[in-house]
């Protein structure tokens, strides 16, 4: 029978990560993005507290929970005003990618030190000439001896400054073209051979986007993550955690976008009531408010699957929650803007900063037309066009 209650530790978790957000909040998030810093008393604090590890191995240093945990951390995290890109990328991607496949030294090198967020691990599979067609890749891998040799490119690879390592994605020599058998390296980011350069953005977030070049990068044998052989099944086990982040990042932020927008129109006035009994604003804010808890609710159900491994499950549900979640919070931080009337774009109230924010859940890390495509082929059974 499934529970639409949390249970006591999943709401006592969901208290303190909000209370840690708090103190934080999005003044701290915003100044951080404008003057080029780095949220690294916020990650410190979180990873200290357990909660960017929170779905990782207790072996390994992590909470012993699940997805469910780590979305919950994300969404609290964003609806505070501080939704943190890497949590995306570290233990979920990355995190969960080297827990399931990582060989004995690679989990107990890398994911104590992701759990307690003193390791910061990026990911890299998009490339200028692939984008969403991922099998386009051409990163390679070439063997020397017993090493591994890495060239290629990235583009928006998130957060590699601050990172120790990065987690690449690439092709070995033998399967240069066809359908991408990827390879996946973890890459310590003072390797020679590895440079990044910044890709300015348009957007207020503490985090930024590199291109990545790899110039015969160097690598010993256990760089490689689990087999060459599974790779495939390795790159998808990250899928679903990534989709489902990027679900909770954007449901967060639109909790956050109508929150502020209501503490608003609760309390100005300029006819004889508040703007918020106007129906011109409550109807659209609750409109927002039902799609925000129906894309939450389809993200539970994606993690619930997932934490219950039920792979296939979680993907179509997962797909779905990222598609809802990034159109419902797009919806809210429009509206929230419109609420607030000139002060909707005033970097006072800071909700103008998530208009260009909020557009990345449609686009990342899998555009709303692939996951469109996903649902048409794979739920409905349709032909693909490409
Ligand atoms: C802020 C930010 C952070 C990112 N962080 C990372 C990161 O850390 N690591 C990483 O590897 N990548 C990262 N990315 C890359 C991101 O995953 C890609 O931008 C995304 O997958 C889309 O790829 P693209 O930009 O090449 O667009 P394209 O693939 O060129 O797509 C352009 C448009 O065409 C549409 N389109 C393409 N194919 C089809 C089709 N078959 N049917 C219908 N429409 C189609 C797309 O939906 C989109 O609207 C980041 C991107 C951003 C903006």
């Amino acid at each position: 029978m499934t529970s639409f209650t949390e249970t006591d530790e999943q709401q006592a978790l969901r208290e303190a990560v909000a209370a840690m957000a708090a103190n934080y909040g999005q003044d701290y998030y915003l100044e951080k993005a404008r003057t080029g810093g780095h949220t690294d008393e916020l990650w410190s604090e979180a990873g200290k507290l357990g909660f960017i590890g929170v779905n990782l191995p207790e072996e390994y240093g992590g909470g012993g929970a699940g997805m469910y945990e780590l979305s919950l951390v994300m969404e609290e995290m964003s609806a505070a005003g501080s939704p943190l890109l890497m949590m995306v990328v570290s233990p979920a991607i990355n995190g969960t990618i080297i827990s399931k496949f990582g060989t004995e030294d690679q989990k107990k090198r890398w994911l104590p030190g992701i759990a307690d967020g003193s390791i910061t691990m990026a990911f890299a599979i998009t490339e200028p000439d692939a984008g969403s067609n991922s099998h386009r890749i051409t990163t390679t891998a070439r063997r020397d001896g017993g090493d591994w040799i890495l060239s290629g490119q990235k583009v928006f690879i998130s957060g590699i400054d601050q990172a120790q390592a990065v987690l690449m994605v690439g092709r070995t020599e033998d399967h240069k073209t066809g359908n991408l058998k990827p390879a996946l390296f973890v890459v310590p980011t003072d390797t020679p051979g590895l440079s990044w350069t910044k890709i300015d953005m348009e957007l207020s977030m503490p985090e930024s986007q590199f291109q990545v070049f790899l110039d015969e990068v160097r690598l010993p044998a256990d760089a490689l993550v689990g087999s060459e052989d599974a790779a495939i099944a390795q790159l998808f086990a990250g899928l679903n955690p990534e989709r489902i982040m990027g679900s909770a990042s954007a449901v967060g932020m639109g909790r956050f976008a109508i929150n502020k927008a209501v503490d608003y129109v609760k309390t100005r006035q300029v006819w004889k009531t508040p703007i918020g009994s106007h129906q011109g604003l409550s109807h659209p804010l609750a409109q927002n408010h039902i799609e925000i808890e129906l894309a939450k609710l389809m993200m539970q159900k994606a993690a619930s699957l997932y934490d219950a491994g039920d792979d296939a499950g979680a993907a179509e549900a997962a797909n779905m929650a990222k598609y809802a979640a990034g159109e419902a919070s797009v919806r809210a931080v429009d509206q929230a803007v419109q609420s607030l009337g000139g002060n909707g774009l005033t970097k006072e109230y800071g909700i103008a900063a998530a208009v260009t924010a909020s557009k990345l859940a449609r686009i990342a890390p899998v555009s709303r037309e692939m996951v469109l495509n996903f649902v048409a082929q794979t739920s409905l059974g349709l032909p693909r066009s490409y």
